[in-house]
């Protein structure tokens, strides 16, 4: 593939913008590709567009970068889109949750039975559904052999839907199946060298290979649980080896990865005290009212700094933006000035998986990578319409998934992942007919629900408020 054109949808991204373009302008395959940044956001779209220029040219890569708000333009062309964009914003969450709590429904309606992730909106957020179907639309007809990459939350659902209403080349993707390097730090394992496997769906993984030189990692895994008696958590998403880690590794059978570990039942949900109890103090994990906030004032600052760093980089153009970053770095937080220090740094890429995809496609570097695409038979169990999550070699002959090997364990297909996959199921039921009265349904099955009157207004007062958003 000659040069490639590369489209970012929601490029103001907090969670992504940067580490896309950094990681693109680490990829050699990738040097003279052309980016167009879309967003609907113009100073976001503004910022980012000042500092990818900036970071492109420091590290001596000649990407064209190019922006634009119509959507139609930004995909007309394309030979990759990545879809990163949260239709309403984190405004729109908080205002949802805000009034199902207010119902008694406890973190909010969306928060349900194996998926308690507080930006994975499945029953509320029909806008950010919508969105992927127009984008996969588009792409039918004006960039049909484009692949879509999806970023943005809810990856299960929006990758399903896409696959079955849509005939656009469609893969997804969720940076939570790191916790398996950061286990491995814990544990002294070079995370290279080890070998391991995950599956399931999307933030409902789990560790079905595990080993090293032939030896069984789980056996080191489970001892550092029973070292780890004064288990504490460093942030609020450090929970691998919580409480809640411990239980749902005896109870099914594999280690929980990542997300996995906040997406499971209501006896680890209850209210903050019991969270605080499974999770750790103070946050009691993300999900929690503490934890959220935690995260959401992160999601904050990055946003700000990178505008305050472009409006420096208009002014003074010949200013660096590694001295600039090298300035500030004392007063990010210490994940932050950890991440921002590896943009220049050509041998650490973000991890997250967009980029090594296009250049494994682009330009057929095989690649090993955690995908979500539909089932088809690679975890037995699960229906073959469904899109699963788990490791593939990646080419531009496709997308090969691995060999499941051996088969997750039926506590995990029976306790887990169908009771799920069921969920998604009601909720796209409920999105394609655009029918209120089956999410109240959802919520008759919701143990916080103590009456019909209860779900009821809450959905219609949910839904009231959603419409502002469409
Ligand atoms: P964010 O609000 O910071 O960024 C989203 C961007 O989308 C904003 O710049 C916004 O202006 C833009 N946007 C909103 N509506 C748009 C529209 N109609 N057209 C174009 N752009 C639009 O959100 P974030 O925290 O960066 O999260 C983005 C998404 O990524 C969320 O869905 C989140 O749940 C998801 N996420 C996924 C993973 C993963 O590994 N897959 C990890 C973290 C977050």
């Amino acid at each position: 593939m000659g040069s490639t054109n590369i489209s970012i949808i929601g490029a103001g991204s907090a969670v992504f913008s940067m580490r896309l373009v950094s990681d693109l302008c680490k990829t050699p395959g990738l040097s003279g590709s052309r980016v167009t940044l879309m967003d609907k956001d113009e100073n976001r779209l503004k910022a980012v567009h000042v500092l990818a220029r900036k970071l492109a040219s420091e590290l001596g890569h000649p990407i064209e970068f190019v922006t634009t708000k119509d959507i139609e333009k930004a995909v007309e062309g394309a030979d990759f889109v990545i879809n990163a964009a949260l239709v309403g914003g984190h405004t729109f969450l908080s205002e949802i949750r805000e009034i199902g709590e207010r119902f008694g429904y406890y973190r909010g309606i969306d928060s349900q039975e194996f998926n308690m992730v507080s930006d994975y909106y499945t029953l509320t957020n029909w806008n950010q559904l919508e969105f992927m179907m127009k984008l996969a639309k588009l792409l039918e007809t004006r960039s049909p052999n484009a692949w879509l990459l999806l970023a943005a939350n809810p990856v299960l659902e929006g990758t399903t839907l896409l696959k079955r209403h849509t005939n656009a080349n469609v893969v997804g993707f969720c940076h939570g199946f790191l916790a398996l390097e950061e286990i491995c730090r814990k544990l002294d394992l070079e995370f290279s060298k080890v070998d391991w496997q995950v599956a399931g769906v999307n933030h409902g993984i789990w560790l079905n290979h595990f080993s090293l030189g032939g030896t069984d990692a789980y056996k080191i895994l489970k001892e550092k649980f029973s070292e780890n008696a004064d288990w504490r958590p460093s942030n609020p998403f450090d929970d691998s080896f919580s409480p809640a880690a411990r239980y749902m590794l005896d109870f099914y059978g594999l280690m929980p990865i990542g997300d996995t570990i906040r997406n499971s039942s209501w006896a680890f949900h209850y209210d903050i005290e019991t969270k605080k109890r499974w999770y750790g103090e103070p946050w009691g994990g993300v999900d929690s009212e503490e934890g959220w906030r935690w995260y959401t004032d992160l999601l904050g600052f990055v946003v700000k700094m990178f505008r305050e760093l472009a409006m420096i980089l208009e002014k003074e153009p010949e200013k660096s933006l590694r001295g600039l970053l090298k300035n500030v770095a004392s007063e990010l937080p210490e994940d932050l000035a950890r991440e921002a220090s590896t943009f220049f740094n050509p041998n650490i890429m973000s991890g997250e998986q967009h980029i090594p995809f296009i250049n494994a496609i682009a330009n057929d570097e095989k690649t090993r990578l955690v995908v979500n695409v539909l089932n088809n038979g690679t975890i037995r169990g699960l229906p073959d319409d469904i899109a699963i999550e788990a490791p593939a070699i990646v080419s531009s002959a496709g997308i090969k998934m691995e060999e499941i090997y051996p088969d997750l364990p039926e506590r995990i297909i029976k306790w887990y992942l169908l009771p799920r996959i069921l969920r998604m199921e009601w909720a796209l039921e409920a999105f394609l007919k655009k029918d209120t009265s089956l999410i109240t349904e959802v919520l008759f099955r919701d143990p916080r629900t103590k009456s019909r009157e209860q779900a009821e207004r809450a959905v219609a007062e949910v839904f009231r408020a959603a419409r502002k958003y469409y």
